[in-house]
Formats: C-alpha cells, structure tokens, sequence
C-alpha cells in the first residue's frame, strides 16, 4: 500500500489520506467509520478506542496528527459481517467507506495522491438485511414517529422483507403501539426529546433511538417522497393519508435513502393501518403475559416458542407478528379461523404442504437484499428454489376452493396470490432454472454460478479453459520424460500462477538434463525450486484470459438476472407473503390438532365463556416435565352470565397466576386466528387487554416495584373499557397491609363501577370477598386445596367460593422453613387474628410478645392445633375406618399438650 497515515512533518498538519478521513469523518461524526484501506478497514482517533474495546481486538497506533499518536484499529474486509454484527449490537453505528477508485487511477494523478473514498452505506439497527445480522424467525423493524400539529403517526417498514406500513395513532398509545411493533429503531424529530409526555417514552429506547431534525419530518417532503418511492405523480392508488402519516412515512422513506446512499429498497406497497385494528396490549402486559419473549428476554418458554409450529422463517415471523397484533375485526378472525379448520380437517394434504414449505428458502430476505445491490447468486437461488416450493403448494391447492367443502378462508386469498404471483414470474423463473447452477455460491466474486449451456459465449470460453488445462495436465507427462525428473510437477497457486517444482535435489539433476534450456528459474523456497517454460506460460495467460471473460460474462448475466428479479419483485413479494401465511395457517392446524385446541366463537358480544381452558405453556411445561396433568378450568364473564368480575381468592401456589393468565392468553390466541387451549370458547371482541401480574421490579428505569404497580394499575383504571378484558393478579402487595388492601379494595369498585370491564382479579386479601354481598356482577371463587394434618395438596380446581384464609404459612412449610420459624409464624399469625376476632384494632406486629420467653404461647398454639383439626373434620365424608383413625390421632395430640 502506498498510502501513509503518518505525515511527513509532523508539525505542518495532516497527509493528504488523513485530511480525507478527517473530511469524511466530519460528514458522519455520529457512526464509526470504517475507513477502506486495502484488504482492512481502519479505525483511527476515538473511533478506534470504541471499537477495540467493543470489539476486544488491538488497539495501534499508526502515524501522528498535531503531534499526538493516532489510535488505530482495524477489521479485515472478508470477516468485516461479524465484527459489524457485534458493534450494532452493542448499540453502535457504523458508516462503511469505500476506495470507490482503482488505486492505479490515483497513482496516474501523482504519486502522493489518495485513492478516492466514499461512505457506500450506514449500517444501523434498523437497516440491516445481510443474514449474518438479522435474525431469521424475527422482524427487523424501522419505525418513524410523524407528527403534524398535534397529530401523530406511526410507519413502519421491514427493509429485509419489504413490509410497509403507517397508521394513525392517539398520544396516549404511542407506548403501546411502540410495544406491539417491537422495533429496532426509531426515528422521531429531535424536538419530541423536550416533549414533557413523550420524552420519557423516547429516552427510554436507549440505542434504538435516532433523532433527526424536525425538518426531516416534513409532510409536504413526505408526500414527494413516496410518490418518488413508488415513481407515481398521485398517492391516491393507495389510500387517503394523513398530514402525520406522510410526516412519519416519508421520514421513514428519507432515512433509508440516507443510509442506502440512495440505494432503495424494494418496499411493498404502503399499506394504511386503521387505528384499533389490533387489540390494544401495553408494554407492560405484553411482558407479562410473556408473549413473544419471557421476563427474562428469551424466546423459550413464551407463548410463541410454544405454539410455533412454523417451517419457513417468512412464517415464522408472520406469526410472531400475529401474535403481537390480535385482531379486532371479526370477519378478519374468521377468514384466518376458517383457514385453520380447513387444514385441520385435511391432514395428508396438510402433511404434504408442509413439506413443500419446509423446502421454500426465504424469498422476502434474499429480495430485499438484491434490491439494494448487496444481494448475490445464493439470493437468486432461494428465488428460484422458492418459487419451485410455491409451484408444488399452488398445485395441491388448485381445488382448495371447493364450494362443497368447507371454506377455506384466507388459505384461499393466498392460493390465489401464489397463481397470480407464479404466472407473473413464470419466465423468471424458467431464466433461472436455466442459467443457474443447483448450488450458487455466496458472492459473485469467483464465478461459477452461471450453468453451462445457458451461453454459448460462456460455454466457448470455459471450453477454451478447460482445453488448456487440459493440455497442461499432459506437459506434466512430456516434461517429465523430457527432463528424466519423474518427481516433476505442475502447480498452481494464486501468487505465482502455473509453475514446474521439483524438490532442490531434483532441480540440480534438471539444470543438468539436456533440457535445461527449456526451464526458467522462477523461485526457490526451502523446500521446492519452481520453474516455468514458455509454453506453460502461454497456456497460464490463456487460461486467466478465458477466466476473465468468462467471469465478466457471468457478471453481466447476474446483472441481468437481478433486474428481472426487480421487475417481478412485487410479485415474488407476494409470492413470499403468500407462502408464510399458508406456513402460519399449517402450523396453527397442526397444533389444534395435536394439542386439542377447539375453534373459538368471535362476534361483537361481551362474552368471555371459556370451557376447561388451559394455560398453553404450563401445559407445555407440566407434560415435558412428565408433572402430572394440567387441570383445565372454566371462565365466565360473560354479561348474561351477570358475574363480569371474578375475585379469585386461594393460597400461594393453588394456581390463580395460571388461571388468570391463560384467559388472556386464550383471548390473544383467539383474536390472533389461532384456535384456543380449551374445549369450547366464546369471546366477545376485546379491544384492549391489560394485565398486571406478579411485582416485578423495574429498577433500570429507576422505580419502585409499588410504584410500578401503581403506575400500571392506574392506566388499567383509566383506560379499560366494557370491552376490555382485564387480568390483575395481587394488586396492592407492593405495600404494606392496610393500604395495600385499601388500594385492592377501591380498585376493584372501581373496575366493576366504572370501567364495567370483563375482569379476573385474584389476591390473597380475602377480606376483599366482602365486597360479593354489595357488587352485583361479582362473583367470588377460589383455588380448591385438600388439606389433610397439616399438609395442603393444591387441586388446581377453580370453585365457587371464597379461601377463607391465605394458607401462607403452609407454603412456608413446604418451602423448607426451619420448623422453629413456622412455628412462630403460626404464633403471631393466630395473635393477629384473636386481635381481629375481638374486633379490637388489629394487633401491631411489635405488641407481640416477640420476644420474650418461648415456652409460654406453646401451650396454647397446641390446644388451637387440636382445635384447628377438629374443626376441619368433615363427618359426613369420613369412611368407618378413617373416622377410627383420626380419633387415635386427636386423642394422641391432646396426650401431647398435656
Ligand atoms: P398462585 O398464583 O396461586 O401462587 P401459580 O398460578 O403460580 O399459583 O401456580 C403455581 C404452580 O402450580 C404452577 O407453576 C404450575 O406448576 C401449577 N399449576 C397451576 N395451575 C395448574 C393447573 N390448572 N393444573 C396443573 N398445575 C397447575
Ligand atoms: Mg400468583
């Protein structure tokens, strides 16, 4: 390399090369730049401090600037993925520079002239469509925040998969909607940061931020925008579109022409999301309810992992996107329910589809990534194979649509894209089948991916190739005869090119041989002297011109192919959309068949009657674990049935958590188009779900578990409506008794007064169960235990009823706890409730004799055993036998009091 960092003088400034970095660097002071030099790209100053740490790799210095010592780092061009993989990861950006000259050209200018470099690309999380960086089973969403006056809008775009969306969207569901979207980057203008509403929601997506200038918000550059986007003079084709959704939409369009460097993908066509499409799930309750990833931020164990029966990766991210979006329209859950059944009821066929899915590569990923000039013959390979797997499906469907059948819902929309879509595509895919090798390799670089006899040019140059090595392969032979050297050899390598070697011993017996003349000296290494000929040379130069032709052949005809590929695109957009909703449709029959989910019943009503429903993942849990069955139990809010809100009362472990999740779970799969775990549902449209389950801490955004609670609980109050469904497990325990059972207790008034939600809200306050007598449309039931000497077995079975008490100390017991420390547990609980009893105020804990003698209160907590078990004898289930024992049993207890 001729370029040097280093300046001649070190006191008159920068080199030429580092005044060029120092340019280009200013241009993108915000992404590291990975500056081409050579076979590397170079970090330098603050950059390469960055990265080393990032990247745990050397940090060098290279050169001075204004007397100071450069820091330098550098990754090598071929492993460059891996390292820019890492570097997003951690929340950086990068700006990819390239020698966009030959570094010959720059020498013809002057020997101290720089090659001329360009930033081809900016690489941020939102933009990705290599596979090395993207997840295959997950979208990869950029999302833009348009605002005009105080309007707003949300669009978001899969740039690896093409998917294009905007929607309208209130202030106050910004957050749930961010929720839903899961993106990996946002955009939003920079002035929202000072926005008091919404800068907290902002801030807190961290790296996935990215602030631009209220300008690039415009609605008026939107609009143009998109119509360049799309080459039309009107939007109309697409929809009517608000001020705040061109904001966001051509914002979003900018951003991706910056970071392409004009490059644009191929977007499918803008598609406008009615506001309350989907049911409405803040971020809070998707954590909860653990849909898409746990508590913990893994995929096992979610809802997803468990009911993803997907075979492509396109359907494997349709349905992680379904289940983030529960419907809302009922025809809409229909067409995908229909679908479902329609497949259920066919089990070849739906063996036989899956199948062919299972041989469909990932035509949306490999479509964006030749759109925008980074795709290779691998690329045009998934197309191909893609489209061959479509062919087979398209096929076994053609009498899908049978009227004497049942319906087949969407699966019928997506039969007939595939027909269109293969039509459309048909002399593509036959160009393809043609001119491409089985098995095309990654890049374009080395050739080889053109098939031979799709051009007689190719063909021509190849043979030209092979005939010549051929010829060689014979020299090895003559030579060999000729020189008496039968260790003689051809070879090859990419230095030299074709060479004759011998071991040094033999060498001398060559220069020795009459044909001396005949061998040029070329090399000599430790172990081999090497040697060339003049016709070995002919033959060498011959072979890398038909290499370059051929190569430059190959070149044009993956140009080619790339076009066609853009000219259909919309089509294999379809084609590839098709296929990974039939995927979701298969799967989901797949699991209702095997797991035994029933179709739901969806309409407009305010029913929620679920029949022995089951929590999915419990389930799931339970019968790896080979831990007994799952009990299924029955929910009903439904209105008619007068009992809206369920107070669920019952000890720690009985499985009220389970309970109330799986009801929402339920409706989620439900409305998603999924059938449901449990033997029959009806659901009335839900069109918000909230849930607030456990305590969990929040810390990192700096706030309590009881404030967080209260913060979640308070938006459930004011926003659930009559067609809410709402799940609130243990509220108020964050606090200490009386408030806590206080805010328990208001909160309930509330949700059956006000918000007149369908409602499960289970506690362990089952002072709460008073509250029956005054509020009609609750009803109380608790967890069934079995309680035998001092041990409880939890049933599992919801009841009618009330716990009469919280069992705490029992849960203790099993937990282990020393027999002392339960013991006096049992001590001050009882304390507390002879306080209660007396209706004197209750005992405060520190009126408790804790510490004094520990023999006194013994006594007495024996006679309350004693008269605790007589109490919980039930006379009339008592076999002769059992009757016989337990009187041994008493009769031994007070023998131990005394
Ligand atoms: P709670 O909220 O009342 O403390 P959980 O709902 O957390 O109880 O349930 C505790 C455990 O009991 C679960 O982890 C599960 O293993 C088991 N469990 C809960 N419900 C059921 C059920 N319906 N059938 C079988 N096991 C269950
Ligand atoms: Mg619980």
């Amino acid at each position: 390399m001729n370029e040097h960092v280093a300046p001649e003088n070190p006191t008159t400034g920068s080199t030429p090369l580092m005044a060029q970095y120092l340019e280009i660097k200013a241009a993108n002071a915000d992404y590291l730049l990975f500056y081409r030099m050579g076979d590397f790209y170079e970090l330098f100053f603050g950059d390469a401090v960055k990265a080393a740490e990032a990247l745990d790799i050397a940090l060098t210095k290279r050169g001075k600037h204004l007397g100071e010592d450069i820091a330098m780092c550098g990754v090598p061009v071929h492993a460059a993925e891996q390292y820019l993989e890492k570097l997003i990861r951690k929340g950086f950006r990068v700006a990819v520079c390239e020698q966009v000259e030959d570094p010959a050209e720059a020498k013809r200018r002057g020997s101290k002239s720089v090659v001329k470099r360009e930033v081809i690309r900016l690489v941020t999380p939102g933009t990705l469509t290599e596979d090395s960086l993207l997840e295959a089973r997950a979208a990869n969403l950029l999302v833009a925040l348009g605002v005009a006056g105080d309007a707003f809008a949300l669009a978001a775009a899969d740039m690896s998969a093409g998917e294009f969306t905007v929607g309208a969207v209130a202030a106050a569901d910004i957050a749930a909607e961010l929720a839903r979207l899961d993106p990996r980057e946002v955009l939003a203008p920079d002035r929202l940061l000072a926005d008091e509403a919404l800068a907290p929601l902002l801030k807190a997506l961290g790296p996935a931020l990215t602030p631009l200038p209220a300008i690039k918000f415009d609605s008026g550059a939107g609009e143009h925008a998109l119509k360049t986007l799309y080459r039309v003079s009107a939007l109309d084709g697409f929809g009517t579109f608000s001020r705040a959704e061109l904001s966001a939409a051509g914002a979003l369009v900018g951003y991706l022409e910056l970071t392409q460097k004009g490059k644009l993908p191929a977007l499918k066509t803008l598609a406008r999301v009615p506001e309350r499409a989907f049911m409405g799930i803040d971020g809070a309750t998707r954590r909860n309810l653990e849909i898409v990833e746990t508590l913990s931020g893994t995929r096992a164990g979610s809802l997803l992992a468990c009911v993803d029966r997907t075979v492509t990766a396109g359907g494997a991210r349709e349905l992680s996107h379904r289940l983030s979006s529960p419907l809302t329209d009922v025809a809409e859950i229909a067409a995908r329910h229909d679908a479902v059944a329609r497949f259920a009821g066919e089990g070849d066929l739906r063996r036989s589809l899956r199948e062919d899915l299972r041989r469909a590569p990932d035509i949306a990923r490999a479509l964006a990534r030749l759109s925008v000039g980074r795709g290779g013959p691998r690329d045009l390979g998934a197309l191909r194979d893609g489209m061959k797997a479509a062919d087979a499906l398209a096929a076994k469907l053609v009498t899908f649509n049978d009227p004497l059948k049942p319906s087949p819902g969407e699966a019928d929309d997506a039969r007939a894209r595939l027909t269109t879509g293969l039509a459309a595509t048909r002399a593509f895919a036959e160009h393809l089948d043609r001119q491409l090798v089985a098995e095309p390799p990654f890049t374009t670089r080395d050739g080889s991916f053109i098939a031979s006899g799709a051009h007689a040019g190719l063909d021509d140059v190849r043979a030209l190739r092979d005939e010549s090595r051929k010829v060689i392969a014979s020299l090895e032979a003559r030579y060999r005869s000729e020189s008496g050297v039968p260790q003689l050899k051809i070879r090859h390598n990419g230095v030299l090119g074709y060479f004759i070697e011998l071991t040094p011993q033999h060498a001398e017996k060559l220069q020795a041989s009459p044909s001396r003349e005949l061998f040029r000296h070329r090399q000599t290494i430790g172990s081999a002297v090497r040697f060339s000929t003049d016709e070995l040379a002919t033959l060498a130069g011959r072979i890398a011109e038909a290499a370059e032709k051929a190569l430059a052949i190959e070149r044009e005809m993956f140009d080619a192919l790339q076009a066609e590929a853009m000219a259909v695109g919309a089509s294999l957009s379809d084609i590839a959309g098709a296929l990974a909703r039939l995927d979701v449709s298969l799967a989901l029959a797949d699991l209702a068949v095997e797991k035994r989910y029933a179709r739901p019943v969806i309409d407009q009503s305010l029913a929620f009657d679920i029949a022995r429903g089951r929590h999915p993942v419990v389930e799931a849990a339970l019968a790896d674990a080979h831990a007994g069955p799952f009990v299924p139990n029955d929910c009903n809010l439904s209105r008619e049935n007068g009992q809206r809100l369920w107070l669920v009362t019952g000890p720690n472990m009985a499985g009220k958590s389970t309970f109330l999740r799986q009801n929402a779970l339920i409706a989620i799969l439900a409305q998603m188009g999924s059938f449901v775990p449990a033997e029959r549902a009806h659901i009335g449209i839900v069109d918000r779900l909230f849930s607030r389950v456990g305590a969990a801490d929040d810390l990192a955004r700096g706030r309590s578990t009881f404030m967080v609670e209260m913060v979640e609980t308070a938006a459930i109050l004011n926003q659930a409506t009559e067609r809410s469904l709402v799940i609130l497990d243990e509220i108020g325990r964050g606090t200490a008794t009386f408030d806590g059972l206080a805010i328990a207790w208001a909160s309930v008034e509330h949700l059956h007064d006000k918000n007149r939600a369908r409602a499960l809200f289970a506690t362990h306050y089952h002072e709460l169960t008073a509250l029956a007598s005054r509020l009609d449309q609750l009803a109380c039931v608790t967890m069934r235990v079995s309680e035998w000497n001092d041990t409880i077995v939890f049933l599992h079975e919801v009841a009618k009823g009330a716990a009469d008490r919280s069992y705490g100390i029992h849960v203790a017991k099993l937990a282990g706890l020393p027999a002392a420390v339960v013991q006096r547990a049992e001590e001050v609980l009882r304390a507390l409730e002879d306080g209660r009893e007396g209706h004197k105020p209750l005992a405060r804990i520190d009126d408790l004799p804790l510490f004094s003698a520990q023999q006194p209160m013994k006594t007495q907590a024996k006679s309350s055993a004693l008269e605790d078990a007589l109490r919980n004898i039930l006379p009339d289930t008592l076999t002769p036998k059992a009757a016989l024992d337990l009187v041994y049993f008493l009769k031994a207890m007070s023998e131990e009091k005394n």
